[in-house]
């Protein structure tokens, strides 16, 4: 007679997975549970190792990640989320303080793999294909590597000195980037001649284009290249003057960053966007802060034409309203005929999103991610051609996002290690514990952290980093209002209502996915282990029908081979 055997499953919490509300948790797959419960505990170390097995950039992430984790923690649903990102980057900045190093996870293989294109999604797969035991070589055409990471995004929201961690981190995985490499038609051919697999990560680098008079105009320029300037230290050629006035055309990170660096360097920047701030695809509840620092915004203005002013550039703009929401699920901005307004600046930088430039893969191709198909390459190397990150997305509309090109990276090393011949496990389709599964009489209410910022007075004529860190008693604190949604953290509640069907284990409980530590004994499973199975706060235990014998019961429990025979 099969018998009702209660499960410890691992679920998996809204933070990692889409929530009923369409909200998507961590596209990186950070094991979010578990780093936040290891940080509880204070054991740093391994909170980290939990969060490197998905995220090489996860310092960065922890300061500059949109944080999709956050909006979909159930949390949000009791009282506030978790600080789920501010935690990320403690842990992570303490695990590079310790000089902790990577994991290996596969033997060497005599396999090579070229990436072209060191931004994050190229810099992640290298990460992920070296660990594995692949010799991995990375080409990238600038003379410094990380790609939006060190061109893009500013020193104030993400420090050299911390990329520089994240990189060493990378690089000792047995990764070599080769800098100044300029990849061409002709060097395409021979990467796809000389080595076993060709990644193309080569983001969206083709500037956008308004379409409108003027844009071509001395003065007017892209906003990448802007900030590339700005942040490679080309302050001379960059030129900027004090007083200077500034439009900056769009809604996005880029033009979000043209402005707070045009502050810094004592320009007056004007904002200028077609929607309003809730519909900016970038840092939601910043307009404020970068109001006080001086930003000033235009917004439901849609640029006409720019025509030259004697010094000057003058941008005429047509006036906008909001209507119905569009495609990209924001109100669309609509034109308010007759009503249009003029500005004078004496630079302006079109931040309006840029589009991948594939042009070296050859004339004929087809992106169907993770491969593409080179056409104008013989049978054999278009075989081993994949792409990743913004290249392979388009990222229209400044819709990219680092954590995205990082989840993109791991389904693309998936497809090349399956293609080279290994057996990849993929995830099991596991259940979600939403908040109505929770058991939430067991948590109290309390609040979330206040993150001390750089006084806005402080943040003129530098690029110190705005966003101050947390300490260690703070982050414990912080991280135990963690539901731990879905998975054991042997709180033994279940144990406190199994009336004597429940043993302990006497082992360590460990971070690892499989881990156990309770254990029911099946002859004295009875209707009290259907109220243990209530009791869990967390969702982590269910009753199935499924298993008949200790073994299915321990397969379901997600147990590994290896526990299995050293059990049996
Ligand atoms: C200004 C700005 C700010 C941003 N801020 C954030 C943020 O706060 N949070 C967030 O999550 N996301 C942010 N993003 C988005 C994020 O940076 C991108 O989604 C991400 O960098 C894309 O990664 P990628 O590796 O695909 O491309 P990239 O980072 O663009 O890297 C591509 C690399 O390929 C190289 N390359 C191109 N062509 C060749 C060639 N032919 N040969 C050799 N090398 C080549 C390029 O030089 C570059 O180094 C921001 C983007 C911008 C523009
Ligand atoms: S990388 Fe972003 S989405 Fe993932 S856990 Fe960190 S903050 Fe959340
Ligand atoms: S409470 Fe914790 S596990 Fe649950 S959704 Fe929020 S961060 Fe994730």
């Amino acid at each position: 007679m099969k018998k009702l055997l209660p499960l410890y499953i691992n679920r998996l919490s809204p933070c990692y997975s889409r929530d009923h509300l369409g909200n998507h948790g961590c596209y990186a797959r950070n094991d979010i549970p578990r780093f936040l419960h290891l940080t509880a505990l204070g054991r740093f170390d391994e909170a980290f190792y939990v969060l490197k097995e998905t995220n090489p950039f996860s310092s960065g992430c922890g300061r500059f990640c949109d944080h999709p984790c956050e909006t979909a923690c159930n949390r949000t649903k009791f009282d506030q989320p978790v600080d789920i990102k501010a935690l990320e980057r403690f842990v992570s900045d303490a695990g590079y303080e310790k000089g902790l190093n990577p994991v290996m996870t596969g033997e060497p293989k005599d396999k090579k793999i070229a990436i072209v294109g060191s931004g994050p999604a190229g810099l992640s797969s290298a990460y992920f294909l070296a660990r594995c035991g692949y010799r991995v070589e990375v080409f990238e055409k600038h003379e410094v590597a990380g790609g939006l990471l060190t061109e893009g995004i500013p020193a104030y929201r993400y420090p050299r000195e911390v990329f520089e961690k994240e990189l060493a981190f990378i690089k000792e995985t047995g990764v070599t980037i080769h800098t100044c490499a300029n990849i061409n038609k002709e060097s395409f051919k021979d990467l796809a001649g000389n080595y076993d697999a060709v990644i193309v990560a080569t983001g969206a680098h083709k500037p956008g284009e308004l379409g409108i008079e003027g844009e071509q105009l001395e003065g007017v320029e892209n906003g990448i290249a802007f900030l590339k300037k700005v942040n490679l230290g080309q302050l001379d050629k960059l030129g900027i003057k004090k007083g200077e006035k500034i439009g900056v055309i769009g809604g996005g990170y880029t033009a979000m960053d043209v402005v707070r660096c045009a502050v810094r360097l004592g320009a007056e920047p004007t904002m200028v966007y077609r929607r309003t701030s809730a519909e900016m695809t970038a840092h939601h509840g910043e307009v404020e802060e970068t109001k006080q620092e001086g930003v000033k915004f235009k917004f439901l203005r849609s640029p006409l034409k720019i025509e030259k002013a004697d010094d000057a550039l003058r941008l005429t703009v047509q006036k906008m309203k909001l209507g119905p929401v569009d495609e990209s699920g924001r109100s669309k901005p609509v034109a308010v005929y007759g009503e249009t307004e003029t500005y004078h600046f004496d630079r302006i930088v079109l931040a309006i999103g840029d589009k991948p430039d594939l042009f070296f893969v050859g004339e004929k191709f087809t992106v169907d991610f993770p491969r593409m198909i080179c056409r104008d390459l013989s049978e054999d190397a278009q075989s081993k051609i994949f792409i990743t990150g913004d290249a392979a997305m388009g990222a229209t509309d400044n819709t990219g996002m680092v954590v995205r090109v990082v989840g993109l990276a791991q389904d693309t090393v998936k497809s090349v290690r399956e293609y080279l011949g290994e057996t990849v496990e993929t995830d099991k389709d596991r259940k979600t514990a939403f908040y109505n599964t929770l058991n939430i009489k067991y948590f109290e209410k309390s609040g979330r952290l206040i993150e001390e910022t750089l006084p806005i007075e402080k943040r003129i004529g530098n690029f110190e980093e705005i966003v101050k860190t947390v300490d260690a008693d703070l982050a414990q604190l912080m991280a135990g209002r963690c539901f731990n949604c879905g998975i054991c953290i042997q709180c033994d509640w279940c144990w406190h209502y199994s009336d004597g069907s429940l043993i302990k284990l006497d082992r360590e409980w460990t971070p690892e996915k499989d881990a156990f530590y309770y254990e029911f004994l099946t002859e004295k499973v009875s209707d009290a282990t259907f109220k243990s199975v209530e009791a869990c706060p967390r969702a982590a235990l269910s009753i199935s029908s499924a298993g008949s014998s200790a073994e299915n019961l321990r397969e379901e429990q997600y147990i590994t081979k290896n526990e299995l025979e050293g059990r049996n």
